[in-house]
């Protein structure tokens, strides 16, 4: 039972301890010791990293089957961290039916030519090799609730004694387009791969005095300064490379910009004074994706109409299969009041109508925002709480989850958005907690100012985030 404490403790360290790293230096999770006391079972329980450091899985006695839908954010960091806190003997099945996962942290990059989409690539070999996360390629294609497993779509079940799922959000048919629009005229690009690569290359095509148009739905979305941030990325692209007449139209269905206002503010009124147009409270828009004229209702009520060159559509996301005859409804874990999103408890991530499935990342609704960070926070969070389950424990009742986010501003310089949150018993969600604690009114911190600094130390929060996802 000491052990056992100590393991919890060690956990909990981790949590914060990587909380921490991932705004800075990396937490060194390879090489972390095993506190228990059984030599030969810490022997088999330790695995070789791809630098050759052994890592050790913890000593906890579990016997259990663990299956993890979805190798996103959310799920990539869930599967290993059950498998480094649960032991060899809790087996993790990982589902994911792609090759490679392609970042979108960092994926407006790539429609400035700065990165290459291959750069964002990431795979779960180290996940199998260093964690023992077993992969299966195929999609989850239905639950199966009572009997406590899944079909895959290569036929196969898969029993199970807890399900994380973690399959990120699908995009609403929105504003007179389809996905194959989206697919082939006129891009969201808000889930990194083709569609990052066609707006790249529309963009590419752009002249001086042509006029790119985005739509940002209203929120909840994923990553809420990601479309601002895409705004001023493209802005200096368009200005610096293809000429000063070139115009950034953003059509925001929110009453005010997301997050960073006053970054955004000043990038939109000041550094790309003349070259952004910010429309917010914007309704009715409709877009006609061969023409490429958008026509909206300005927030006075006058209706507008826009000759685009390249049209950049965001369209509401909902959590992927929660849609008419998805996997999700099926199972009945699309229980917010809209039915978009899965509800859980947040001190375990499990859903709140469907007991023994845990919902993580941004398909959940928690309080949290929907962010790679965050979803790496949620599956630190809901692995040690399914730690804690097989063991006959209860979660912890205190989670603390942190969450950073740096927003390109032009090619050199950036700012950031941080925040802290805590379990807040008395609305059973995540809050943003300010000096210490929870704090009425407490909101996300955003850079004192738009620096190179900031977009050096970017660089940095990224690979991290990264390394303790995938590596
Ligand atoms: C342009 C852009 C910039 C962003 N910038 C930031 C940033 O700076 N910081 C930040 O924190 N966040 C950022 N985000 C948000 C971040 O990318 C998402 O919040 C994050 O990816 C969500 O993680 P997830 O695991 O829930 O979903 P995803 O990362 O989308 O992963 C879902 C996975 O589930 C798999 N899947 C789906 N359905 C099934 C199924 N039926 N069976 C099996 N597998 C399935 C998919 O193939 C996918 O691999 C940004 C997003 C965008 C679009």
């Amino acid at each position: 039972m000491a052990t056992q404490k100590n393991e919890n403790l060690n956990r909990r360290s981790a949590l914060v301890l990587s909380a921490t790293a991932l705004m800075g230096a990396l937490y060194p999770l390879v090489g972390r010791t095993d506190d228990g006391d059984d030599d030969d079972r810490r022997s088999s329980s330790s695995r070789s990293g791809s630098s050759g450091q052994q890592i050790a899985l913890a000593t906890t006695g579990i016997r259990a089957n663990v299956v993890v839908v979805g190798g996103g954010m959310a799920g990539a960091a869930a599967a290993k961290y059950l498998r480094l806190w649960g032991g060899a003997g809790l087996n993790v099945t990982l589902v994911e039916p792609d090759d490679a996962y392609t970042s979108n942290i960092m994926s407006n990059f790539v429609l400035t030519g700065a990165r290459g989409v291959s750069t964002l690539r990431y795979n779960w070999d180290q996940l199998a090799t260093a964690y023992g996360v077993v992969r299966k390629k195929a999609r989850l294609q239905s639950i199966s609730v009572a009997n406590r497993q899944i079909t895959l779509s290569d036929g196969s079940v898969l029993p199970y004694d807890r399900l994380v799922v973690a399959p990120g959000v699908d995009f609403d048919n929105a504003y007179g387009l389809t996905a194959q629009d989206y697919d082939t005229r006129t891009p969201h690009a808000w889930r990194a791969g083709l569609q990052t690569t066609l707006l790249q290359q529309q963009l590419a095509a752009a002249v001086n005095g042509d006029t790119y148009v985005m739509t940002i739905p209203a929120a909840p979305y994923r990553c809420p300064p990601g479309p601002y941030e895409r705004a001023c990325v493209v802005a200096d692209y368009l200005k610096t490379r293809k000429g000063p007449n070139c115009r950034v139209l953003i059509l925001d269905e929110n009453p005010k910009i997301q997050a960073e206002a006053v970054n955004f503010g000043r990038a939109f009124g000041v550094i790309h004074a003349g070259v952004v147009n910010y429309q917010s409270g914007v309704t009715g828009i409709a877009i006609d994706p061969v023409s490429k004229v958008v026509t909206y209702t300005d927030k006075s009520g006058v209706s507008q109409t826009v000759q685009a060159r390249v049209v950049n559509p965001i369209p509401p996301h909902r959590a992927s299969g929660s849609g008419a005859g998805g996997w999700m409804s099926a199972a009945g874990l699309n229980n917010s009041a809209d039915g978009r999103w899965a509800k859980v408890n947040p001190l375990s991530y499990e859903s709140t109508a469907v007991a023994g499935v845990h919902v993580i990342g941004d398909a959940a609704q928690c309080g949290l925002p929907k962010a790679g960070h965050v979803g790496n926070q949620e599956a630190k969070i809901c692995a040690d709480a399914i730690v804690r389950l097989l063991l006959g424990q209860s979660p912890d009742g205190a989670p603390v989850a942190n969450s950073a986010c740096y927003s390109p501003i032009t090619a050199t310089t950036a700012s950031w958005l941080t925040a802290v949150y805590q379990y807040d018993p008395a609305t059973q969600s995540m809050k943003v907690a300010a000096n210490g604690g929870l704090t009425a009114g407490a909101a996300p911190t955003e850079a004192a100012s738009i620096t190179s600094g900031n977009f050096k130390q970017m660089g940095t929060w990224f690979n991290t985030l990264m390394g303790d996802t995938y590596a």
